[in-house]
């Protein structure tokens, strides 16, 4: 169930570790796109929480409301209007639905209309998919998000940048595939699964 204190909880964690991982998405970035990933998730993650401290919604809806148009807004990657209209399609429902599972898949229905990307493609979602699934199986756990990020190691990318580099793309995980990894395993820290 997704609350205003799990739904803050989340972004606070989700803004410390894609802090702390930073480089590291960069990297995965430099190897098969333009290594900014790291940063654009950085200054998505900072205005989300500049964003909460001076507007302090006060529900859900609005607060993911914000989260939306503070990625949108802020990152200029594709990855920012990825997330951000996850976000949007998740604040859309969240007055009718607490269900995390429902929000996340309004979430990944979200990332898919805009980016027309599907499994297999390498891109964030190929961890989002599995995670809608697990979690409307009340089955996510670190090990299904880990595994799903895992996976696109191997695959050709058909979206995004990577896609750029055809079979040369195979062989490194996609970095948005990780920044996901990490959004979940938040999630899974704050309790809201
Ligand atoms: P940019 O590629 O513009 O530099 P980022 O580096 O921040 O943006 O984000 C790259 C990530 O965005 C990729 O690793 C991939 O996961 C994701 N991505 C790119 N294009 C798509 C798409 N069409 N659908 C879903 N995800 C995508
Ligand atoms: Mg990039
Ligand atoms: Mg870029």
């Amino acid at each position: 169930m997704l609350t205003l204190e799990n739904l803050e909880t989340w972004l606070t964690l989700f803004d410390e570790k894609i802090h702390q991982h930073r480089d590291y998405l960069s990297e995965l970035d430099t190897a098969i796109g333009d290594g900014d990933h790291g940063n654009n998730m950085v200054r998505g993650t900072e205005a989300v929480m500049a964003a909460l401290q001076e507007k302090q919604p006060e529900t859900v809806a609005d607060m993911l409301k914000l989260v939306a148009m503070s990625l949108i807004g802020k990152v200029g990657g594709a990855s920012g209007p990825l997330y951000g209209t996850a976000f949007l399609e998740m604040a859309k429902i969240a007055n009718s639905t607490d269900n995390l599972a429902e929000l996340l898949q309004a979430g990944l229905e979200g990332i898919q209309k805009r980016g027309k990307a599907v499994p297999q493609d390498k891109t964030m979602v190929d961890v989002w998919f599995p995670v809608v699934e697990a979690a409307k199986a009340d089955a996510l756990t670190e090990q299904t998000i880990w595994d799903a990020a895992e996976a696109t190691k191997p695959l050709v990318a058909k979206k995004g940048r990577a896609s750029y580099l055809g079979e040369r793309s195979a062989g490194h995980l996609d970095p948005g595939a990780v920044s996901s990894a990490y959004l979940f395993s938040a999630l899974l820290e704050a309790g809201a699964v």
